[in-house]
């Protein structure tokens, strides 16, 4: 069983709207509609995040989180309601990741949950080394055969991206959604354009190979070495 985001939200309709947009987004999602099954539930499946309503009918989100924090460190968004809600959960110490204000829309939240699994991500993936490649995200240094890579911010973040998950393909979407700060923002083509730059380094320190691949009409990898 794969992970899910869990949706912790009494109101049935907003619970929906989020679960929609949630899945919409590709992540899959399971709703509670009170707090306290959510040890239980927190228990039988892993869980990627948690979307925790502050106003339940049984147990304060604000609680809930605490009593969670005590024992799992699974990333927490909080929905609140009202402003001294907010103040409470920026005031204190109660381990949430983020939170958002209602109303709020659907594609917000979304990028929130988006946000924050990458920040977590990013952050329990100190290093890791790939064949020829040594990556450290503590100091954003990429290493190609034991020689540092001078590279601009979307080279590192897109090398970063293929060293994490050598041999898969990446479509050129899914790497503008994983390296770029705001994927809007820039063309399609810019991701073939940085492809090309990194080739090019690659190449200065080894001439005779290519590690990444490309898929005609797909994307590119990053060859799988031993
Ligand atoms: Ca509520």
């Amino acid at each position: 069983m794969g992970s899910v985001i869990l949706v912790v939200e009494d109101e049935p309709a907003i619970a929906e709207t989020i679960q929609y947009a949630l899945e919409t987004d590709g992540y899959r999602v399971v709703c509670s509609h009170a707090g306290l099954p959510v040890n239980t539930i927190l228990e039988e499946q892993p869980v990627e995040l948690i979307v925790l309503d502050i106003g339940l009918p049984d147990i304060s989100g604000i609680e809930l989180c605490k009593q969670i924090r005590t024992w799992s460190t699974v990333p927490i968004i909080f929905l609140t309601a009202r402003s001294d809600e907010i103040d409470r959960v920026v005031g204190l110490e109660i381990g949430a990741d983020d939170y958002v204000v209602k109303p709020f829309s659907p594609r917000e939240l979304s990028a929130r949950v988006k946000a924050v699994l990458r920040r977590v991500g990013q952050t329990s993936v100190h290093a890791s080394e790939n064949g020829s490649f040594q990556l450290d995200r503590d100091k954003r240094v990429i290493k190609y055969c034991a020689t540092v890579l001078e590279l601009s911010k979307y080279e590192y973040n897109i090398l970063a991206v293929f060293i994490e998950q050598p041999g898969r393909v990446f479509s050129r979407d899914q790497l503008m959604d994983r390296a770029w700060d705001e994927p809007d923002a820039s063309m399609d083509r810019t991701v073939d354009t940085h492809i090309k730059n990194i080739r090019a380094k690659l190449k200065q320190i080894r001439a005779d190979h290519d590690p990444i691949v490309t898929h005609r009409g797909v994307g590119y990898s990053l060859e799988i070495t031993a």
